[in-house]
Order: C-alpha cells, then sequence, then structure tokens
C-alpha cells in the first residue's frame, strides 16, 4: 500500500471522519486529566482519595492521559473491538504529552490481556502500546514477564473468592527488574494493576508504578 493511500484511508478513531487519527471536534473534547490531582493516582484530588484506597500498597503510582469518557471511550471501543492499530498510536501520543518519562532503568512490563475483560480481536493492545512507548522513552520492554494463567470462573463467586481468583490469573516467569512500569490500556479499579504489581514484587522488584491510556474516575 502506498503512503498517498495510507493517509486518505485514516480516519478519526473516535468518530470515524475521514482525514485524520483524531478530529479537530473530538480532540477539542478529549478528557483530559488535569492536573495537579491526587499525587499518587492523579485522580481528583479528595481526601480520603477513594482510588487509592482499593490500590495494592506495592502499587507506587499510576498515570493515566485522559478519563475513559466521550472521545476516549470510542477510541479504547474502536481499539478493542476493530483492533485498529493506529488507536494504539494516539494512546501512545496522549500518554507522551501527559505523563513524564519513566526513570531511567525502569523497565516497562505490559499488562496481558485476561479472558474475563473485554476481547481484544486480533490484537494484544497493551503490548503494542508498551512497546511503542518503551522506543519513544529509551526505555527497555519486558513483553513476556507477565502472563496470563488459566482463570477459573468468576461467576457467582463472592468478592473475597473473586479476588483470591484474580491473584491466580497472572504469572509471573523470572525474576522481575527493580523498576517495573506496567502498561495498560484502561484503569478501572486498578485491581488487575494490583495483583500485577504484587506479583512483580513478590518476583523482585521493589518499586512498581504503572501508566495507563485511559481511567476511570468515580465522581463525587
Ligand atoms: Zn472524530
Ligand atoms: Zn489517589
Amino acid at each position: 500500500m502506498d503512503l498517498l493511500r495510507l493517509v486518505a484511508d485514516q480516519r478519526c478513531v473516535a468518530c470515524d471522519a475521514p482525514g485524520r487519527l483524531l478530529c479537530g471536534s473530538c480532540r477539542a473534547l478529549m478528557p483530559w486529566l488535569g492536573a495537579p490531582g491526587c499525587p499518587r493516582c492523579g485522580g481528583p484530588v479528595r481526601d480520603p482519595c477513594p482510588t487509592c484506597a482499593g490500590l495494592a500498597p506495592e502499587l507506587a503510582r499510576v498515570g493515566a492521559a485522559v478519563r475513559l469518557a466521550g472521545p476516549a471511550a470510542a477510541a479504547v471501543r474502536a481499539w478493542k473491538d476493530e483492533a485498529r492499530a493506529p488507536v494504539a498510536r494516539l494512546a501512545e501520543r496522549c500518554i507522551a504529552a501527559r505523563i513524564s518519562p519513566p526513570p531511567s532503568g525502569a523497565v516497562l512490563v505490559p499488562v496481558p490481556p485476561a479472558a474475563e475483560r473485554a476481547a481484544w480481536r486480533g490484537v494484544d493492545g497493551p503490548a503494542d502500546l508498551a512497546g511503542r512507548l518503551a522506543r519513544r522513552w529509551g526505555r527497555a520492554l519486558a513483553p513476556a514477564l507477565l502472563a496470563r494463567a488459566d482463570e477459573a470462573p468468576q461467576r457467582g463467586l463472592g468478592a473475597a473468592a473473586r479476588r483470591r481468583n484474580a491473584v491466580r490469573a497472572y504469572r509471573a516467569s523470572g525474576r522481575a527488574p527493580a523498576r517495573c512500569v506496567l502498561i495498560d490500556d484502561v484503569m478501572t479499579t486498578g485491581a488487575t494493576l494490583s495483583v500485577c504489581a504484587r506479583l512483580l514484587h513478590a518476583h523482585g522488584a521493589r518499586e512498581v508504578r504503572a501508566v495507563t491510556f485511559a481511567r476511570v474516575v468515580t465522581e463525587p
């Protein structure tokens, strides 16, 4: 495919209008997470922070570029449902615009998509995003450090049993680098990131942070 064709084929990942990766009107509606926020999770400052209350102590810090709403939510749907590669590019650019690069020596670790979460068709979105960020920031990538283990069905289980199952849903192979940065598309409650952070600590990590494209913000 030649380059002109590629440019002509480009459509807005949020509204499908032809032309750009993110059209002007969607760009204006992008729900950027404003600073200053909660110093640990970047959410709106409230004391105590309801998001941080649910995060594992092993998860030192979480950063997201946008709230999961409007064009950002549409972009995530397109990313998962249509496996559109340009969405990873958009997510990378939004993160680069909002989040400072992790400290040198930090290693990026994509969160493996779990069966229970929205299915990715044909791509591993977090791995794609992590690879792009690793190149952009000049950081190492550990694409296979975390993997999905077989999951027990969650239906009909209480919260405690669900948490136990969630812990068993992932496994780490080998020793984790001292500084890890988990990369995922969306943070909902932070439960998945918490489980992965615990696992990385158990495998030798000393500091685990997380960066996601979007996050759910619970309104007060
Ligand atoms: Zn648009
Ligand atoms: Zn917080």
